[in-house]
């Protein structure tokens, strides 16, 4: 299948979109056309395995290329990291409602879904693209994605990992995690930013002709780890997938239901994937769009106009705290009906004047297709609160922004005699425990300074049990300390020097 630029400047092989992550034009890669899923196929995958069920959706777009075999295996391979019998478990929690646990992984939290597997798709690309380089996989990251991406990665033959976090911008467990990470092959850095400053540095990076002629001297070809990369966005759609026959197998729909999924949002990489789902004939009626105080995407299906131009807020969903949601560009790509000059003037608006509005008929199919919300600090806490306390479940304070909003959502389609049966599925992107202090300020008012402390108090609360891998962060020492401007020339140079081989931090004693 082939890929194109949403700015239309370009049309790519998968391997290659892979391969390269951005478009040369600054757009993102989307398939030709999507592939689709028959009510016979949702028959069969509700009969399979996760990994088999991810290798069949992800074979929609690259079989062709990559395998059907391969995928298989590298699915199996990349799933079998994760804790637990089912990878993805769909957890009933009262009536109509479900949570989809996506946090099993080995970083906890949802990125894992794709970074796990992501490695093997881009060895497989590579091998068919002939790249003969090392790829350095760039990412910026509002705290998941870099723990993620590093320990994906994480001595992989061939390839070198650089992460940008918002210095002041991650959570404690977060900065722990990345801070203490090992490998050869890998380099963190916290920038004196923003996620939006890192996110829009590192895409400069990539657009940059003569930061990649210099890395390829050097014998590395810049690649993305970010939801920008389709490689990454991919295996995010097949939990759409599962979620759905698991509610088949057990009986709690009929094969052409529909049903709802409420989506914590940041760069709108996991909702889009709902979106790509449903585009592939998945029976989704609403995709609801659950934003925490930065609300510009709540703002942006309430008004039609994307505006940037406001405060950024810290939350204690920082994984949430974006402005500028990069993936909204492939959505605006379609609704615009594949209009690409329309698509790149619209980016360039929003580079150059913070802002650019969309039309009147495709605000119209956005209200079709999504509801979108947010949720203040306090509301997230009562909505975490209240769900612990009536149904016994603990979440972590980004799927409490998702419950949140699913509240307000059901208050929008229900009156007190007019009560909606649609199953809504709201997406767990975090383990509790990533966010201890936080989640047990919420569940129990307490107020503890330490996250370990935060950890055991919540196990004794709860009675969950915490993560081994959190755990473990306690005992292991601190690896990477640096902190650079926020300033394109600095962490080009830091990446210079990692991509030399200059910085090889030896861990502190402890
Ligand atoms: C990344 C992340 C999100 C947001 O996902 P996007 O794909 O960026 O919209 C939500 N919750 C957690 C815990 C995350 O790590």
């Amino acid at each position: 299948m082939y890929f194109i630029s949403t700015r239309g400047g370009e049309k790519v092989t998968g391997a290659r979109a892979i391969v390269q992550g951005l478009a040369k034009d600054g757009g993102l890669f989307v398939p030709e056309s999507f592939p689709t899923v028959t009510k016979e196929e949702l028959e069969k995958l509700a009969e399979m395995n996760y990994p088999e069920r991810a290798a069949f959706i992800l074979g929609k777009y690259l079989a062709d290329e990559l395998g059907e075999e391969y995928l298989k295996e590298s699915c199996e391979k990349a799933y079998s990291s994760f804790e637990g019998k089912d990878p993805v478990p769909l957890v009933k929690i009262n009536g109509e409602m479900y949570v989809l646990e996506l946090f099993h992984g080995p970083t906890c939290a949802f990125k894992d879904m794709a970074l796990t597997l992501l490695p093997y798709l881009l060895k497989k690309s590579c091998e068919l693209e002939g790249i003969k380089e090392d790829i350095l996989i760039l990412a910026a990251t509002s705290g998941d994605t870099g723990k993620a991406a590093l320990e994906g990665f994480r001595d992989v033959p061939g390839t070198k990992v650089a992460v940008f976090y918002p210095d002041e911008g991650v959570a404690k467990m977060q900065r722990l995690q990345m801070g203490i990470q090992d490998g050869d092959n890998v380099f963190v850095a916290a920038v004196k930013g923003n996620f939006d400053d890192c996110q829009r540095a590192v895409k400069k990076l990539f657009a940059s002709e003569e930061f990649n002629q210099e890395l390829l001297k050097k014998g590395l070809r810049v690649s993305s780890a970010n939801s920008i990369n389709f490689g990454r966005l991919a295996p995010q759609i097949a939990y759409y997938f599962s979620a759905y026959v698991d509610l088949l197998t057990a009986e709690q729909i009929e094969i052409g239901d529909s049903i709802d999924f409420v989506v914590p949002t940041g760069n709108f990489g996991d909702i889009l994937a709902g979106w790509y789902a449903k585009q592939m004939g998945l029976p989704i009626r609403k995709l609801v769009c659950a934003s925490n105080r930065n609300k510009v995407l709540a703002d942006f299906f309430r008004d039609g106009k994307y505006d940037v131009k406001r405060n950024f807020y810290r939350t204690m969903s920082p994984s949430m705290d974006i402005l500028v949601s990069s993936n909204l560009e492939r959505l605006l790509f379609e609704i615009s009906g594949r209009d690409a000059k329309q698509t790149a003037d619209r980016m360039k608006a929003l580079a150059e004047h913070k802002e650019y509005n969309i039309t009147t008929k495709e605000k119209a199919i956005l209200d079709e297709q999504f509801f979108a919300g947010f949720a203040t600090e306090d509301e997230t806490v009562e909505a975490m609160y209240d769900v612990f306390d009536e149904f016994g479940y603990a979440m972590d304070t980004h799927t409490g922004v998702g419950l949140a909003v699913y509240v307000k959502y059901k208050q929008s389609i229900e009156t007190e005699d007019k009560k909606d049966k649609t199953p809504i599925v709201v997406l767990s992107t975090a383990n509790p425990y990533k966010f201890p202090q936080d989640v047990l300020y919420a569940l129990s008012g307490n107020d503890v300074k330490d996250s370990f402390k935060g950890i055991k108090r919540l196990n004794l609360l709860t009675a969950m049990k915490p993560p081994k891998c959190l755990l473990d962060l306690r005992y292991r020492p601190l690896r990477f300390k640096t902190v650079v401007a926020n300033d394109l020339g600095k962490m080009a140079a830091e990446i210079m020097k990692f991509a030399d081989g200059e910085i090889i931090p030896v861990p502190d004693k402890k």
